[in-house]
């Protein structure tokens, strides 16, 4: 394969969150001069400053499934249920709606579980592996997941995932109710199933993990550029910038990590990607007596928990309200109320709630592959529920990609055109 950026070549990384620093350190790697522009420091902007912090190894199932389809219209009549949609979003997320519906299909859903199984399939190694060079491993930890089911029906219905999950290596196993409660012992006595698995990490500090790999970054060459960038043009020799300072900057490629905001940037190379957000909200709260052992997911409520180095963390939810109006009071105080409930002794008196806007598309893929009409324009954006999770294999695909060396896994799923 030739590659799309000329070796040794400067390539501008648009976006410092998570997926953009893992990308920079990748093409320092491969021997390009990075330079990595932002609006703000790294890690402080979007949702990778404060988000859950699990690292999801057993997660290989797309959230558009037929299972989520069939349990939609219940989801948006129920205004306890983690889905909400604000009234003046609605008619704007039809789109994106009707594609998600599409996606839902049992043959898409299906080539969505392929593609995110290969691409967890680089997740431990290119994890241990990127973190280890940044510095930052201890901020990792791998105590495991458990899922927890309130109803012996919500078990019951997991187990079919679970299943499936199995047939691609996923290992899972029956955590009885009374050991779950030697294992978690802050939980209140609500469940009626759960389900361990070994196969997901934490990380004690989400933004840490940011600034350790950009730090990272700069050491090893990278220059950081605080601006925003306000244009995209591409050009013979490769891309054009002008950001918002005024400054143009022309650069022989580029990759677009803006996350939910990434939208606005291919627009302008002619590219109606199917993107949207997905707000989700959390607590954080110091809780000196609680503390927990696992990575937990309580999967009827569609809130998680973390343990943080000092703190302990819960949230989720799903409001797809695009990314100009503001939090909603309700939401966080549902967040709360939610902690509150799940933990005996959960104390909330300095929780800080946050909302951040996940970078979704309808199929539950990221996007990471080339610009339709260049190969000097590489996309890594539209993580979704997983940009944490999935950011170190993005840097290593992406830097594939610019260098043109084939991939450890087919990349073709990810592409930014297949819903065209
Ligand atoms: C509540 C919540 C919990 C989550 N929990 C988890 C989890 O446990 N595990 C997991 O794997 N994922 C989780 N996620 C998802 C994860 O946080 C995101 O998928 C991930 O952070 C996306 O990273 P990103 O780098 O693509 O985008 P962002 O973090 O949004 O970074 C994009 C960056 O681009 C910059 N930018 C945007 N536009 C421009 C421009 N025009 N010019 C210059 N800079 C620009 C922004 O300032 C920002 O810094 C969670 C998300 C939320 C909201």
């Amino acid at each position: 394969m030739k590659p799309s950026i000329p070796p040794g070549g400067e390539i501008a990384v648009i976006g410092a969150g998570i997926v953009g620093v893992c990308c920079a350190v990748e093409l320092l790697d491969a021997g390009y001069r990075v330079c990595l522009i932002d609006q703000a420091k790294p890690g402080t902007f979007g949702p990778s400053k404060a988000n859950a912090g699990h690292i999801a190894g057993a997660s290989i199932l797309p959230l558009a499934s037929p299972t989520t389809f069939r349990a939609t219209p219940g989801l948006l009549l129920d205004r306890q249920s983690p889905l909400y949609i604000p009234l003046s979003y609605r008619l704007k997320v039809i789109p994106w709606l009707m594609r998600f519906a599409w996606s839902c299909r049992e043959r898409t859903f299906m080539n969505g579980v392929h593609a995110l199984a290969s691409l967890n399939s680089m997740l431990w190694n290119c994890t241990d592996d990127l973190y280890a060079r940044a510095g930052i491993t201890g901020l990792l930890k791998k105590p495991g997941a458990i899922f927890l089911y309130e109803s012996e029906r919500s078990y019951r219905q997991a187990q079919t995932a679970w299943a499936l999950s199995k047939t691609f290596g996923i290992e899972t196993s029956p955590l009885p109710v009374e050991q779950l409660m030697k294992l978690e012992p802050h939980l209140k006595p609500h469940y009626a199933g759960a389900i361990h698995t070994a196969n997901w990490g934490v990380v004690v500090d989400p933004q840490k993990i940011v600034h350790g790999i950009a730090k990272h970054a700069i050491e090893t060459g990278a220059r950081l550029i605080r601006a925003r960038v306000n244009s995209i043009a591409r050009t013979t020799e490769g891309v054009e910038l002008m950001l918002d300072s005024g400054e143009r900057l022309e650069r022989d490629g580029a990759v677009i990590t803006a996350g939910a905001w990434s939208k606005h940037l291919t627009r302008q190379l002619g590219e109606n990607i199917p993107l949207e957000v997905e707000r989700g909200y959390n607590i954080t709260t110091s809780s000196p007596d609680t503390s927990i052992n696992h990575a937990l997911i309580f999967a009827d409520q569609g809130v998680v928990a973390t343990q943080l180095s000092d703190a302990l963390r819960v949230g989720g939810l799903d409001e797809l309200g695009g990314l100009d109006i503001p939090a909603d009071p309700a939401l966080e105080q549902r967040v709360l109320e939610t902690a509150r409930d799940l933990f005996s002794d959960l104390d909330t008196t300095d929780a800080t709630s946050w909302m951040g806007h996940r970078p979704s598309m309808p199929d539950s893929l990221p996007v990471i592959g080339r610009a339709k009409k260049t190969g000097r324009i590489l996309y890594a954006f539209g993580h979704g529920h997983y940009g944490l999770t999935h950011a170190p294999a993005t840097g290593t695909l992406i830097a594939d990609l610019a260098v043109g060396r084939s991939s450890q896994i087919d990349t073709a799923p990810f592409s930014s055109t297949r819903f065209l």
